[in-house]
């Protein structure tokens, strides 16, 4: 069998037990995908709002995804118009906050449109922050890493959708806190090296882990 590139491991932070990724040489961040994805369908580690605290997500009746803010990342912007064979307009106007768009951020509606009967409509091209969320504790350094990569996702989408005239340019105008704490992420996020990576990239799998593990 040949290297995983990127495995899932268990350990103990803070005095409590927490899921982490390590990587095995190059990775992509489609091998931190491929590791991550069945945490969801692992009813071995405990998860703060599953029924009995172990089952798997499927037909999970808190569902995250009810109270999710979810920003896409670049990659899921484009994926979810090609898979619900859409143009990019008619994908911010249907199922994103139209308001926030014209502040300049890009945000599903809440709850998020894609929620059906309990579970996903687009799961195979939902965005990196609905792949990553899991109710249970994550190692630091994971999360870190898993943070990073999705907030420069997100940034990555604002730059583009800017650039093709598809949201307005950030404004503070009527703004939440939250909002104007996310503005303030994007605007600090746009001068990272790693927003290129996105900006250049058509899959997960052309978008190499180690800049972001050494940034
Ligand atoms: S991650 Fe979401 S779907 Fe899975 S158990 Fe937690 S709340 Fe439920
Ligand atoms: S896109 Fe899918 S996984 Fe993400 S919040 Fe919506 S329903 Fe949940």
């Amino acid at each position: 069998m040949g290297i995983i590139p990127v495995e899932l491991y268990q350990d103990r932070e803070d005095g409590k037990p927490a899921v982490g990724v390590r990587t095995n040489g190059p990775a992509t961040l489609q091998d931190l995908l491929d590791a991550w994805q069945p945490l969801c369908d692992d009813a071995s580690i405990y998860k703060q709002y599953a029924p009995d605290n172990y089952s798997v997500c499927r037909g999970c009746q808190i569902n995250c995804c009810n109270t999710a803010y979810v920003m896409p990342d670049l990659i899921a912007v484009r994926k979810m118009a090609e898979y619900l064979k859409t143009d990019y307009r008619s994908l911010i106007e249907r199922y994103m906050q139209v308001d926030k768009a014209e502040a300049g951020i890009l945000q599903m509606q809440l709850p998020c449109a894609f929620l059906q009967e309990g579970i996903c409509s687009i799961y195979p091209v939902r965005s990196l922050i609905c792949r990553f969320y899991i109710c249970t504790d994550i190692l630091g350094a994971t999360q870190q890493l898993i943070y990073s990569i999705t907030m420069t996702g997100i940034t990555a989408a604002a730059v583009w959708a800017e650039k093709e005239g598809l949201v307005q340019s950030m404004s503070n105008r009527g703004q939440s806190s939250f909002d104007l704490l996310l503005q303030r992420l994007l605007n600090e996020y746009r001068s990272h090296e790693q927003v290129k990576l996105f900006l250049e990239a058509e899959n997960y799998s052309d978008i190499p882990l180690q800049p972001f593990l050494n940034p």
